[in-house]
């Protein structure tokens, strides 16, 4: 049917409701949720992972053809934004996301329904609502770099989560584990309460993949954000590539966003040159107790950071553009989740074996079973050795070929070990104490011009 037929039986024909660009205060924002949740009931959820310091939710709308339950093998994503208060831009184009994912969906779009069948996505616009609320009583005109980035009590929560490199880096000098790193023994007295809730969320789901939406740059950060020698000489600060064991695939993550963006990947941008649109987050500038390298030392999910625009605050005019800019990136980052390897653990009778660990040769970087026995291990395409290990059980190893499409499924069934062995061998201790290796760091003043 035409478009004129089309505009004048606008009823007859399906024609997606117009989108709307504009801010989303707290209950706009909590509304235009619960309007996605209204029209695609069936495949969405809304929940609250936890309460800010002013008492505002932390609303998740959770996109799966099963919301509420994990699937075997349906790898878990999130998007987290406005971290940072006063970095709005991600905040309202998660909540684009959202409809476009409800309103395609019931379009038939064959990509988003695959993407919806197969992946459980987890979609968190404000992680420190009272912080945007401070930042949107002044406006997009007024807004300096400070106003509503941190939190009630004026903490940066991108400062706020329990330092994990200091151990790490400490235990590769003197051996020990590189990954799901414990948390210190007091850690909850540490945390902001938006902090804590991001953290027990964490705990609550096996995240895969994940991506922590910012401003006041263009470019897509991969860890480690920290720097080895982290210490600061007045306001000069160190900086240096600090790669994590992952860094060919976190540049790989890094770069399909920026190239499926729509000028992030041209390198300059708001007077910053980065190639390819990506960078080492220590090499541009060192920050202590970040989310996306805690994400990376304490659990399975590989997270990246990214900086999507120039203004913090941009005017509500160049919202749609900058939705067209990173429609496709955003929904190109999601199926990044779609990669590497993934199976089962289980022992001979079928039985799910929780926290296996999944070891990759030349990667010192482990990953563990979830609860139903299911295993992710995002990879750039290649050829590896795979081992998988459980406690009482015998390691077996594959060797498996990874292309640069759908993953590989590879699953182990493990043999129990003979109770008479003595020679049993023990896996590395997970429990390590931390206060025997934790450096005391205080954290110093961040590079607030910047979005991170
Ligand atoms: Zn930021």
């Amino acid at each position: 049917m035409s478009g004129k037929l089309c505009a004048l039986l606008a009823l007859l024909c399906h024609v997606a409701e117009p989108v709307s660009f504009h801010y989303h205060r707290y209950q706009g924002l909590i509304q235009a949720l619960y309007d996605v949740h209204n029209s695609c009931p069936y495949i969405t959820r809304i929940y609250s992972v936890g309460k800010s310091h002013e008492g505002r939710h932390l609303y998740v709308i959770e996109f799966s053809d099963q919301p509420g339950i994990h699937e075997p093998l349906e790898p878990e994503f999130k998007y987290i934004a406005n971290m940072h208060g006063n970095e709005i831009l991600g905040r309202e184009l998660l909540i684009q996301l959202a409809e476009f994912l409800c309103e395609e969906y019931r379009n038939h779009n064959q990509r988003i329904t695959n993407l919806i069948q197969n992946t459980r996505i987890h979609i968190m616009p404000s992680m420190n609502p009272d912080g945007y609320e401070v930042a949107a009583d002044q406006g997009p005109e007024n807004n300096g770099y400070l106003t509503g980035r941190n939190n009630f009590k004026d903490v940066d929560l991108n400062r706020n989560f329990p330092d994990l490199n200091t151990v790490m880096y400490y235990n590769e000098k003197h051996g020990g584990p590189s990954d799901h790193l414990p948390l210190p023994d007091n850690w909850k007295e540490q945390v902001e309460p938006e902090t804590l809730a991001i953290i027990h969320w964490m705990e609550s789901y096996n995240f895969v993949l994940s991506a922590n939406l910012h401003g006041g740059a263009v470019v897509a950060n991969y860890p480690f954000d920290k720097t080895k020698d982290f210490r600061s000489r007045g306001y000069r600060r160190y900086t240096s590539y600090t790669a994590t064991p992952d860094d060919k695939l976190f540049k790989s993550l890094a770069i399909a966003y920026s190239y499926a963006h729509s000028w992030m990947n041209h390198g300059w941008n708001c007077g910053d040159y980065f190639p390819d649109g990506i960078t080492n987050g220590a090499s541009w500038y060192s920050l202590s107790k970040g989310m996306q390298d805690f994400n990376y030392l304490h659990k399975n999910c590989f997270e990246i950071t990214l900086e999507l625009s120039c203004k913090k605050f941009p005017p509500e005019e160049e919202l749609e553009m900058e939705w067209f800019a990173n429609r496709e990136a955003l929904i190109t980052f999601i199926e990044q989740v779609h990669r590497g390897i993934k199976g089962m653990v289980t022992d001979e009778n079928n039985n799910a074996i929780a926290n296996a660990v999944i070891s990759i040769a030349g990667i010192k970087h482990n990953i563990h079973s979830g609860e139903g026995g299911d295993y992710f291990r995002l990879l750039v395409p290649d050829t590896y050795t795979v081992t998988a290990s459980a406690d009482g059980y015998y390691a077996k190893t594959a060797t498996v070929v990874v292309g640069p499409d759908e993953p590989t499924l590879l699953h182990f069934q493990l043999k129990k070990e003979k109770v008479s062995s003595n020679s049993r061998e023990k896996l590395p201790s997970r429990n390590l104490n931390s206060k025997n290796h934790i450096r005391k760091v205080v954290p110093r003043s961040a590079d607030r011009r910047k979005g991170r």
